[in-house]
């Protein structure tokens, strides 16, 4: 059981600020007690839930894959020349007529991790494998993925494969590790830090994209900012304690990517008005029913941009590297 209130990112105790903060994904309203650091500004959870796998029912998203076959030959060989041009030093006329032609995607994240398309990779809490099955279909051969919350081993083909282990059962090395709005999740911040240490190969590097407690958004909702989501964050970190966290686990952060989206807004103003995430008239569930108009999802997508830009928006993609 963590010592009350004493930071478990900076290790600061003094002047913590302590907030009860609402379930209110599934809207179950249940309470918990939570922290805010006043050196590192990161909010945490004062003690973890007895029981965290009570709080991911299946409807949670884990589970949530539907087209898991492969594109058929011709898509399948198309995608990877896009691939190889993007990522790759082999720029082709295919690949660059197709990048003019569709919409950039996933890939785009890993370019400055200096991702190729033959890398191996390995996301931490992937879940089912939703990122997964899309970044093989775009033509990556060596995915590996893992989740304790998963029932059981997803073996998809020779390309994927997601077991259901802790991360100290997992071997490595790889090319490349991501862990997509999964660290939040996770108790001992320290321990995944080492273990990440442990996995990747020297010189490569890793991405974390989680959500961020910037001032912009905590002065705007505060306890009602949506990607709180009590119980199941146990962190959020600002900018700040993720430099810290890195220094002392020897990382450096080689760059910050804010991505985040109209969802900080929408998901903060329903709980503003007692609307959970996944209730009927939510805009997550049905964009039709809500609250919203399609013009001011319009503004909180431009509202988003501009606070990127500015490294306030409330989600954000970081690169580190081994020291
Ligand atoms: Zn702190």
């Amino acid at each position: 059981m963590p010592e009350a209130n004493k930071c478990r990112i900076c290790f600061n105790e003094t002047d913590n600020k302590s907030y009860s903060i609402r379930e209110m994904q599934f809207g179950t309203r249940e309470e918990f007690e939570y922290f805010e650091c006043s050196h590192c500004g990161c909010l945490q959870i004062k003690s973890y839930p007895e029981d965290p796998g009570k709080y991911y029912p299946d409807d949670y998203g884990l589970h949530n894959v539907t087209k898991t076959g492969k594109p058929g030959k011709l898509i399948g060989w198309l995608r990877e020349k896009k691939l190889k041009h993007v990522l790759d030093d082999k720029k082709s006329l295919t690949g660059f007529l197709l990048n003019l032609l569709i919409k950039p995607g996933f890939e785009q994240k890993l370019k400055p991790a200096g991702v190729k398309s033959d890398s191996s990779i390995l996301d931490i809490g992937s879940g089912a494998g939703k990122i997964l099955l899309n970044l093989r279909n775009k033509g990556f051969k060596d995915i590996t993925g893992t989740d304790i919350f998963i029932d059981n081993d997803l073996i998809y083909d020779e390309c994927l494969r997601i077991f259901k282990k802790e991360l100290s059962e997992i071997e490595g090395p790889f090319d490349f590790i991501m862990m997509n709005h999964s660290l939040e999740h996770m108790p001992e911040q320290d321990e995944v830090f080492g273990h990440l240490r442990r996995l990747i190969k020297p010189g490569k590097m890793i991405m974390i994209r989680i959500p961020v407690k910037t001032d912009y958004i905590w002065d705007m909702f505060g306890i009602k900012w949506g990607s709180l989501d009590a119980p199941r964050h146990f962190y959020l970190h600002t900018q700040k304690s993720m430099e810290i966290i890195a220094a002392r686990n020897k990382f450096s952060i080689e760059k910050v990517l804010f991505d985040s989206g109209s969802y900080q807004f929408y998901s903060s103003e329903q709980i503003i008005r007692d609307i959970p995430l996944r209730s009927a008239n939510s805009y997550y569930m049905n964009k039709k029913s809500s609250l919203f108009s399609r013009s001011e999802i319009r503004g909180f997508v431009k509202k988003a941009e501009e606070l990127n830009k500015n490294h306030q928006g409330d989600c954000a993609c970081f690169y580190l590297k081994p020291l």
